[in-house]
């Protein structure tokens, strides 16, 4: 973990310190060690928060956002903490997703956390961007920084490992526009958008990203009567086929019986 209590202030970890851990309170030491960054590690266990993770790309983002918002434990009424990445001032909890995550462990954060976006790690593996980026070359463009997808989507993983999350879900490819997951009914769109006005964004509640996620929900709730009004049709129309091909059937069997 980056911060550990001494004498009940955060701390970043530095040689010969001692503290106790902001979620469990049990003492933690500072590792200082050349190979893996700074940290606090609990003296007499591995982890206190099953669901704790941390890597170099992590303390990237959680070095954005303030101190105090940063690893905040946050609790549930029935007694259950967690130490999220970053909870902002606004109340949304952003968790940077670097490590698989089995399908029930990530509903199960999404329960407790409520408000809640995914960061996820794009660059975990090598495939991924050129996957999502030969999906793309299919999907249908709705306007210049979206897409909706076409059948196959699944064939690329990272969709596939995120598409059934029911928040927010970001993929950083370590590049300057962040891409966004918008899953609705089945139907499956993505979205860039710059990474620095989504941190602007959760940093102060206000810039771009306060107009871009309005107005990516009304583009794909457009694009989706669009798509039903269509599937109406072809199915009146499908409709009309099956009638008309059936009275002629039936004219061709009056003809044969006058026939014989
Ligand atoms: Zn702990």
């Amino acid at each position: 973990m980056k911060f550990a209590l001494i004498n009940g202030q955060r701390q970043e970890a530095r040689p010969g310190l001692r503290g106790t851990c902001p979620a469990c309170g049990d003492p933690m030491v500072a590792r200082c060690g050349k190979v893996r960054i700074r940290h606090w590690a609990h003296l007499a266990k591995l982890v206190c928060d099953p669901w704790w993770e941390e890597t170099p790309w992590h303390r990237e983002w959680k070095a954005l956002f303030p101190i105090e918002w940063q690893e905040f434990v946050q609790h549930s009424s029935s007694g259950e903490k967690h130490i999220a990445d970053v909870r902002t001032e606004r109340g949304y909890v952003l968790e940077f997703q670097h490590s698989p995550l089995d399908p029930q462990e990530r509903k199960a954060r999404e329960e407790f956390y409520q408000r809640m976006v995914w960061v996820v790690d794009g660059m975990r593996r090598s495939r991924d961007k050129s996957e999502l980026l030969r999906t793309i070359e299919d999907a249908t463009p709705i306007n210049p920084t979206l897409w909706r997808l076409r059948g196959f989507w699944d064939e690329c993983a990272l969709l596939r490992d995120w598409c059934g999350s029911r928040v927010q879900v970001v993929f950083d490819f370590g590049v300057n526009d962040l891409w966004f997951l918008f899953p609705v009914d089945g139907t499956v769109y993505v979205a860039i958008f710059p990474r620095a006005a989504f941190i602007e964004f959760h940093r102060t509640g206000s810039g771009a990203f306060a107009q871009f996620y309005p107005s990516l929900v009304h583009a794909v709730t457009d694009d989706l009567a669009k798509l039903r009004a269509r599937a109406l049709l072809d199915q009146h129309q499908a409709r009309t086929l099956v009638a008309t091909g059936f009275q002629r059937y039936v004219a061709w069997r009056q003809r044969s019986r006058r026939r014989f």
